[in-house]
């Protein structure tokens, strides 16, 4: 069966799309630890992220870093931090966090409550900073 993510990649749920290219996806978090907390995802179903090619995770740490300068411009902060647990879904992703402190990355932390329109302009403007290329 489709993980929950493939079927978010294949337009069958919802999700606030961030970015996308040929292999990989990227949305924001519908839990998030700060606003603009995205997960990266590869289109291609894997469970555990260091079962992925190396030349794949590569390049989905290239595609990662242009995600994360966009929500580094869209959503000031100190830096962006990367996280991976795949503790929840088993399907490699990313973790990508906007830090003012330390303390944001802490995956304990109480999560945001953000309604669909905020979702959907913390999306937009993420997106609208993404480099052209
Ligand atoms: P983990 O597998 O431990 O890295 O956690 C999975 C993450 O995916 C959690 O932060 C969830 O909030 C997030 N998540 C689960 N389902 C969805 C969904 N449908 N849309 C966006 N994020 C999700």
């Amino acid at each position: 069966m489709a993980t929950i993510f493939s079927r978010i990649v294949a337009g069958e749920i919802p999700s606030y799309k961030v970015a996308e290219d040929a292999r990989f996806y990227a949305f924001l978090d519908i839990n998030p630890l700060a606003k603009g907390h995205t997960l990266v995802i590869p289109k291609r179903e894997v469970d555990y992220f260091f079962d992925l090619e190396d030349e794949e995770i590569a390049a989905m740490q290239v595609f990662a870093k242009k995600v994360a300068a966009a929500i580094k411009e869209a959503f000031p902060c100190i830096k962006v931090g990367q996280a991976v647990l795949g503790l929840e879904v088993p399907h490699a992703h990313i973790h990508l966090v906007p830090m003012q402190s330390e303390k944001d990355m802490l995956f304990t932390n109480p999560k945001l409550q953000l309604t669909p329109q905020e979702f959907k302009e913390i999306a937009d403007r993420i997106n609208a900073c993404l480099a052209v290329d």
